[in-house]
């Protein structure tokens, strides 16, 4: 019976690796890495470019910074930005580079909600989710291509490379189960960090507000993010389950500065 199930393992493996499924993890680091810095600043432009604000940058990275202590991915340069579109909306590149939006930063009302937000993000790459949704858009084969093009290639080539993974990060679609996966370590960092992890609850449910009062006014956020109540109340059950101190009516201590640094969008 055990030989049984060791072959049928190894069968599958070779299945696995013959048909290119899961190949991401051929892609090395480095590689990853220098997908996400060739493809940040097409992305940066295409979602209005960096708000010019240092303090409120500073902000969002220290925030976020708070988040890629605790990963459960460390060796990664993650890095956070904050991009002027309006449309709310909360992205990661491959390698770490992290950016919400002025639009998703106006929805929030404290601390923990921006915090929650990054330690979600900061989740997605800890997965890997970022790539292995570029390679499922673009195939095995040409997500092979654009890592080692974007390593050494030509400045032409690296061009266009960037460009492709900029448009497919655009459109990006993760799964259901990435999402849970992603609000769970959301979950798991905030709290390691020491901030009320029910901050993902409330901005969820911030959203999910928002969408029903103004259907459309998330397009993208929902396309890359599927928002549904199922997902706000898995969340609550895992952290009434793994973090049974947290409470949710805490107030924020940090709200006060939350608010000062929003207060510098225009
Ligand atoms: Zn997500």
């Amino acid at each position: 019976m055990q030989r049984m199930l060791l072959l049928s393992t190894l069968a599958s493996s070779m299945l696995f690796s013959l048909t290119g499924c899961g190949s991401f993890s051929l892609i090395s680091k480095e590689q990853e890495i220098a997908m996400g810095r060739e493809a940040a600043p097409k992305f940066e432009e295409e979602f209005g470019g960096p708000v010019e604000d240092a303090a409120l940058q500073n902000y969002v990275s220290q925030v976020g910074q708070q988040m890629a202590a605790v990963s459960t991915r460390q060796g990664i340069p993650y890095e956070f930005g904050l991009l002027n579109s309006d449309v709310p909306n909360a992205f990661a590149l491959p390698g770490g580079k992290i950016y919400i939006t002025a639009g998703l930063l106006r929805a929030m009302t404290n601390e923990r909600q921006l915090a929650g937000v990054l330690g979600h993000e900061v989740g997605h790459v800890a997965e890997k989710h970022s790539v292995e949704q570029i390679e499922k858009q673009v195939g095995a084969a040409v997500l092979l291509e654009i890592a080692a093009t974007v390593i050494g290639g030509d400045t032409g080539e690296k061009a266009k490379a960037a460009g492709t993974i900029a448009a497919n990060m655009a459109m990006l679609k993760y799964s259901r189960e990435d999402e849970y996966e992603a609000d769970k370590r959301g979950i798991d960092y905030t709290y390691r960090a020491g901030v009320n992890p029910y901050g993902v609850v409330e901005l969820l449910e911030v959203l999910y507000k928002m969408n029903e009062q103004e259907p459309g006014s998330l397009g993208e956020m929902f396309q890359t993010h599927p928002l549904t109540s199922k997902r706000i109340e898995e969340a609550i059950a895992y952290i009434e389950e793994e973090y049974d101190s947290a409470k949710p009516d805490a107030p924020d201590p940090n709200a006060a500065r939350f608010r000062n640094m929003q207060k510098r969008l225009k």
